[in-house]
């Protein structure tokens, strides 16, 4: 991922932007997108506000909407020199009045982009003794020549004198006009509001402003903004100056803007400061069920040789394809944006509980995976879907940071995972046979077994249990890995008997174990959703006289939750809450690769956590890795769960898994999966210190 976006700000910069509030001048800095990146305290003095409120924003509405466009194209200039031009420009203070400002930028290069230092200088005062000094005669040139309507009112709202402007921009005759009530002027359905704002403009000593629309003559709605100076107690003017501006340009201006600054060029989707600003809104209001709003995070894998083999073009094809796919997957009210590049985000809310929220990610997955035709090519492109719900953070950006981390887990899983199996089509069908005839007649004569590999406690590396890995001695192939066969077994139905004979077989071995050794069955979704299955495990624990709490039984972290999808009653929970209660423990097996938030790990229910091997693996070169082993390790604690770690092959993992205080471990380093006899032989016996 790219950790070093332009736009933010770092440690270094900080300190930098710090001595800004040295400066008198209201002084700000932008990035590229015009966000705001720092400003200075008497940027606060200005507008009275708390400015950190406009750090990542565009805090263009306290720019005089008429002056929007100079602003703006001078920005888009000053990125090509040191030096901007000094522009003046209306700005809104505090008390909500324009004041004139001198704003002079200059461009610093920064990361891939630049950012802008902005300075402004007041120059209302000065302006407004310049004026003071003008002649009347000066005065009636700039109004015939000014743009706007004006008129003066009484406090009733008829209209004593008019601009000719009111001729020139709505057809009217001022004969008409004069002596009319402007109220009549307003366009339907806009009069009883417009009637009210001019009460104000009555009942208050300032100027007020307002927008309304005028009719033409030719029939067109025009807006306008009306600012009205009362003047009632003037002596000389005895009224209301009324001045109106036709703002329809603005209004476009405004539509564009808002649509460019909220939207992904390329795909239409939101953006990130669209995405958000959503965001902020739904965890504003408040709701009894925050579980119940979820924030897909979703990174395309395979992405960029798309666009190195088949050019950009093609690239922009299929990241429009797989937007609209997202609309489709979507529903009506969930917000869909594209954070640049190859990722996504969905946030979808009324999700009922878990197991929607995973069906949800697996939709996501399943529909981005599909080949898409690009004029005489098809190209496929396969999603890391992450997500985290209400629950896991408050903020906007926690949320986003928590769907993102666990996309980061899932895209780990993927890249540890052996590639799936190579067998041949025609192969996999003689297997279906053979192992059909194994598990409906003799399993172990057909070479299926039993290997256990060692768990050992930490610090000390002494052998506590073992887990129960199927293998198959094929007559011809040789010996065969669960990877090898047990899709196969899925495919053909042969799971459910296959998953039987293993929970007896490793049952009645580890029964004859001298030490009180625990053992760890593997168990599938199906078999989890197998009513009988707890009857079935505890007639063979009585048959071989193990008491229920030598055995435990793993579950993966995705099965728990598509299991739960399965029926109404959620049988894979409830499975696990029936052997939970009859002593048997229960662990989730390979956590981290699934797709659920790490502060979810207190409601599976489980008393052991197992961390995937993908995550101690990395631990010494990824930082991330590291902490995501420390965070699962003092969150499975706080839940009273015993972790136990995967995959360790080296002493410096030994090492730094047992400084985090994971419980158990198990690998290579301790001891490879074996036949059950020599597995008695070695650790069998008597307890012994794990060799190495
Ligand atoms: P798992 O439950 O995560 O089992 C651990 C896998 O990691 C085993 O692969 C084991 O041989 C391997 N492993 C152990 N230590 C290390 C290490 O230090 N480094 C590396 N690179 N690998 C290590 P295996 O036996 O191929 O099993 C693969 C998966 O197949 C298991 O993953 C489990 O999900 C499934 N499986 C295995 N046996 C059964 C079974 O009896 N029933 C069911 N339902 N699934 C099974
Ligand atoms: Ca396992
Ligand atoms: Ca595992």
């Amino acid at each position: 991922m790219d950790s070093t976006r332009p736009t933010e700000a770092t440690a270094a910069d900080l300190d930098a932007f710090a001595g800004l509030d040295l400066l008198p001048d209201p002084t700000l800095v932008i990035d590229q997108d015009l966000c705001v990146v720092a400003a200075n305290q008497a940027c606060e003095r200005l507008i009275r506000a708390d400015v950190a409120e406009w750090i990542g924003r565009v805090p263009l509405e306290l720019v005089h909407p008429d002056d929007l466009p100079i602003v703006l194209s001078s920005f888009t200039t000053i990125s090509e020199k040191d030096y901007g031009t000094p522009i003046e420009v209306r700005i809104k203070d505090g008390d909500g009045t324009w004041r004139l400002m001198e704003l002079v930028g200059a461009t610093h290069p920064r990361g891939d982009g630049h950012i802008v230092v902005i300075s402004m200088r007041d120059l209302t005062q000065r302006r407004q003794w310049e004026l003071a000094a003008g002649s009347p005669e000066l005065f009636r040139t700039v109004v015939e020549h000014a743009t706007v309507l004006l008129a003066l009112i009484d406090a009733d709202g008829r209209i004593d004198s008019a601009s000719g402007t009111w001729n020139r921009q709505l057809g009217h005759d001022l004969s008409y006009i004069v002596g009319s009530n402007i109220v009549d002027w307003v366009a339907d359905g806009g009069r009883h509001v417009f009637a009210v704002d001019l009460a104000g403009a009555v009942a208050q000593p300032h100027t007020s402003v307002f927008e309304a629309a005028l009719v033409h003559t030719d029939g067109r709605v025009i807006p306008y903004q009306f600012s009205v100076a009362n003047l009632l107690d003037d002596p000389v003017v005895q009224g209301l100056i009324v001045s109106a501006s036709d703002i329809s340009a603005r209004r476009a201006l405004e539509v564009r803007l808002t649509h460019m600054a909220t939207t992904d060029a390329l795909t239409g989707l939101a953006n990130r400061s669209a995405l958000v600003d959503a965001l902020v809104r739904r965890l504003g209001v408040p709701t009894a069920l925050p579980e119940s709003l979820v924030v897909y995070f979703v990174d395309l894998d395979r992405f960029k040789p798309v666009n190195d083999l088949h050019g950009h073009d093609t690239g922009d094809v299929v990241l429009s394809v797989l937007a609209d796919r997202l609309r489709f997957v979507a529903r009506d009210h969930d917000v869909i944006a594209r954070l640049g590049g190859d990722q996504f985000v969905l946030v979808c809310d009324e999700v009922p509980n878990p197991a929607a929220a995973a069906r949800v990610a697996s939709r996501i997955e399943s529909a981005i995976a599909e080949p898409i035709v690009v004029g005489t090519s098809t190209v496929q492109v396969f999603a890391s879907v992450g997500y985290a719900d209400g629950t896991a953070a408050t903020s906007a950006e926690g949320l986003l940071a928590e769907a993102d981390a666990a996309m980061y887990r899932v895209k780990q899983r993927r890249r540890g995972r052996e590639m799936p199996t190579t067998l041949r089509v025609a192969q996999r069908r003689d297997l279906a046979d053979d192992l059909a005839r194994a598990v409906e007649t003799d399993p172990a004569a057909a070479g299926l077994r039993m290997y256990y590999q060692p768990v050992v406690g930490l610090p000390d590396g002494q052998v506590v249990g073992a887990e129960a890995l199927v293998r198959w001695q094929h007559r011809d192939l040789g010996l065969l890995g669960p990877h090898d066969f047990l899709a196969i077994a899925e495919d053909a139905g042969l799971d459910l008997a296959l998953g039987r004979w293993i929970l007896r077989t490793a049952i009645a071995e580890a029964s004859t174990w001298a030490a009180r050794l625990e053992i760890a069955v593997n168990l599938s979704a199906a078999q989890l959703a197998d009513g009988s299955i707890v009857d079935m495990v505890f007639d063979a624990l009585d048959r071989e006289g193990l008491t229920p709490d030598r055995l435990c039984v793993e579950v993966t972290e995705t099965t728990m939750l598509e299991g739960a999808g399965r029926g109404s009653l959620l049988p894979a929970v409830a499975t696990l809450e029936r052997f939970k209660a009859a002593g048997v423990r229960a662990a989730i097996d390979d956590f981290g690769t699934g797709y659920s938030s790490l502060v979810h790990v207190r409601e599976l229910p489980a008393d052991v956590l197992k961390i995937d091997r993908s995550f101690v693996s990395g631990m010494h070169t990824d930082a991330i890795d590291h902490g995501i082993v420390a965070a699962v390790v003092a969150l499975a604690h706080a839940a009273g769960m015993t972790v136990v770690a995967e995959g360790v092959e080296t002493d410096a993992q030994h090492d730094a898994l047992a400084a985090l205080g994971a419980d158990l471990a198990q690998g290579y380093r301790y001891g490879r999966p074996i036949p059950a006899s020599e597995f008695r032989r070695l650790w069998g016996g008597v307890p012994l210190r794990a060799a190495g």
